[in-house]
């Protein structure tokens, strides 16, 4: 089975994310999205509650599976069986950070193999941190995440 994993911190999850889910479970057959603990200073959600949006917002893929994951990614994906890492471009100031954990993780497991998808245009500027900072002003986030991740994020500020 080809089995594919799209790490990150999903804090909360965009409409930028959903978009690379939906991109990417259609070239695998199995998509796994990792969500990894302990790696943000400051996070507005916890780890449960962004596997909660990302389940929620996911549902509707047969083949997508919501899990978390803490340590090196190239151990996660041994242990899920997955040779492909799937991670989102949106500009070139995400290229060089992309490029050196791609390559380590090639080093640190020879056959895990990282795949960029080009942000869709509509969302080359988006970020879980953009939306956090408008939120925290009361700006409208409606373009940016689903109305579900909007009414959570408005819990919380
Ligand atoms: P990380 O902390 O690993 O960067 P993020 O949740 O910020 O976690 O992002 C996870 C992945 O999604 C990364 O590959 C990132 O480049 C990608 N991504 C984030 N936002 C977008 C977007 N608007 N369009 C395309 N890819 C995106």
């Amino acid at each position: 089975m080809n089995t594919a994993i799209y790490p990150g911190s999903f804090d909360p999850v965009t409409y930028g994310h959903l978009d690379i889910i939906e991109r990417s479970a259609q070239m695998t057959d199995h998509l796994i999205v990792g969500v990894l603990k302990n790696n943000m200073k400051d996070p507005m959600f916890t780890v449960e509650e962004r596997l909660e949006m990302l389940r929620e917002e996911t549902r509707r893929y047969a083949n997508v599976e919501i899990l978390t994951f803490e340590g090196l990614l190239a151990d996660f994906a041994r242990e899920c069986g997955a040779r492909v890492v799937v991670r989102g471009l949106r500009a070139v100031t995400d290229f060089e950070y992309e490029l050196q954990m791609a390559q380590t993780n090639r080093k640190l497991t020879p056959e895990l193999d990282t795949i960029f998808l080009a942000t869709d245009l509509r969302y080359a500027y988006l970020s879980s941190s953009i939306v956090k900072e408008v939120a925290y002003w009361h700006g409208d986030i409606s373009a940016f995440v689903t109305p579900y991740v909007a009414g959570r994020i408005r819990e919380k500020v």
